[in-house]
């Protein structure tokens, strides 16, 4: 009998430096790591206790493992304070406020939620599950999604950014009142020189964070969660909150995780695209029965090139699994750090570029 392949893959988001300082790459290693091995035990522990049930015919304690799987791997980035993700890491708008998008998706039933523009919830996946799972909805923004959170008890404190991004807002204020004469923080006055500004300064780019996972049963799931780009407009809802751009998962195909420059990656619809390419349909370029491939690791660098050709370098990344258990990732920017564990694995594995993906995904 073939062992079903099961795991979990994790990104802390895209970035456009490629070397990080050696403080940071080692508790982005260890984060990672610590998150997909907690996330990793859910679907083992799944797994055993699945043998154990069709031997003595026991309940299994959780429904579809690979949902607790990206959901655990999520809150403990968001908890990390490192990513642009939760109350803590995430990049304020240029009011100085933080407002946060998230979603999560469940291959099984496709089906899903998200949660855009939440202040005051220590960890928005959580409120992304609870519209999913206990509403009849898909999207709740603002106040609403706030209320939603009190409801079930999980609503948090004022959301204040680190010290970090605290230094880098106010030398962004700084800019753009010298730029500017005034302080007026007023959007539609500055967005030419926010854009410039963001690309002058690389250490302001991105850092979302996301996982996909599949379990034993074959389940597969997607989940991420967002601060947004910094210095954002207020009220701006990036791809992280819309399902078929930010993610999407379907038992049938696989699931799919992005990160970068959101208003791109929705035009592009790129979750659903790239999910659907690795479908077997007659129109996908990934299938050939008399050769299998990897088809995440096919469909991630052919919807990075789709990204690149229509929006250029710098744009973004993806985290896939195919229906097969298959893991890819792919990117155009520098780089995306991100953590493996699968169950042909003894450890969690990280990589932080194009180049070392090969390695991994290669060895595994
Ligand atoms: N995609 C996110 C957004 O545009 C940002 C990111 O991935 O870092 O809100």
């Amino acid at each position: 009998m073939i062992e079903k392949k099961y795991g979990i893959l994790i990104h802390g988001g895209t970035r456009s430096n490629r070397d990080f300082d050696g403080d940071l790459k080692m508790q982005i290693s260890s984060t990672l790591k610590k998150a997909s091995c907690n996330a990793f035990n859910i679907l083992d522990k799944h797994s055993l206790e699945k043998e154990e049930n069709d031997k003595m015919n026991n309940e299994l304690s959780c429904a579809i493992p690979a949902i607790d799987a990206v959901e655990s791997a999520v809150v403990d980035m968001e908890d990390s304070g490192l990513f642009d993700a939760g109350p803590i890491g995430s990049y304020p708008t240029i009011e100085g406020k933080v407002e946060m998008d998230a979603s999560i998706m469940s291959g099984k039933d496709i089906s899903t939620g998200s949660v855009g523009m939440v202040q005051k919830i220590k960890n928005p996946i959580k409120l992304a599950r609870i519209v999913m799972e206990k509403t009849d909805h898909v999207m709740i923004v603002a106040e609403g999604a706030l209320k939603l959170a009190r409801l079930f008890d999980i609503e948090g404190d004022i959301c204040m950014p680190t010290d970090y991004n605290m230094q880098k807002y106010n030398r962004f204020v700084k800019d753009l009142g010298e730029e500017n004469d005034n302080v007026k923080r007023e959007y539609p006055n500055n967005h030419k020189f926010i854009k410039k500004y963001l690309q002058k300064n690389d250490d302001c780019h991105y850092g979302t964070v996301g996982a996909v996972a599949i379990d034993r049963e074959g389940n597969v799931a997607s989940a991420v969660s967002t601060g947004g780009r910094a210095f954002k407009v207020p009220g701006r809802i990036g791809d992280s909150a819309i399902i078929g751009a930010g993610l999407y998962a379907d038992n049938k195909n696989g699931a799919v995780c992005n990160t970068g420059l959101g208003e791109s990656i929705i035009r592009l619809c790129l979750a659903k695209t790239a999910c659907d390419s690795m479908g077997f349909h007659p129109l996908s370029c990934c299938h050939d029965s008399s050769n299998p491939v990897n088809r995440a690791m096919a469909s991630s660098s052919k919807a990075i090139e789709l990204l690149s050709s229509r929006f250029g370098h710098d744009t973004g990344g993806i985290i896939a699994v195919d229906s097969d258990g298959n893991f890819g990732a792919s990117l155009n920017t520098k780089s995306m750090p991100i953590s493996l564990f699968t169950s042909s694995m003894k450890e969690p594995k990280v990589a932080f570029n194009n180049e070392e993906y090969g390695l991994l995904f290669s060895n595994c």
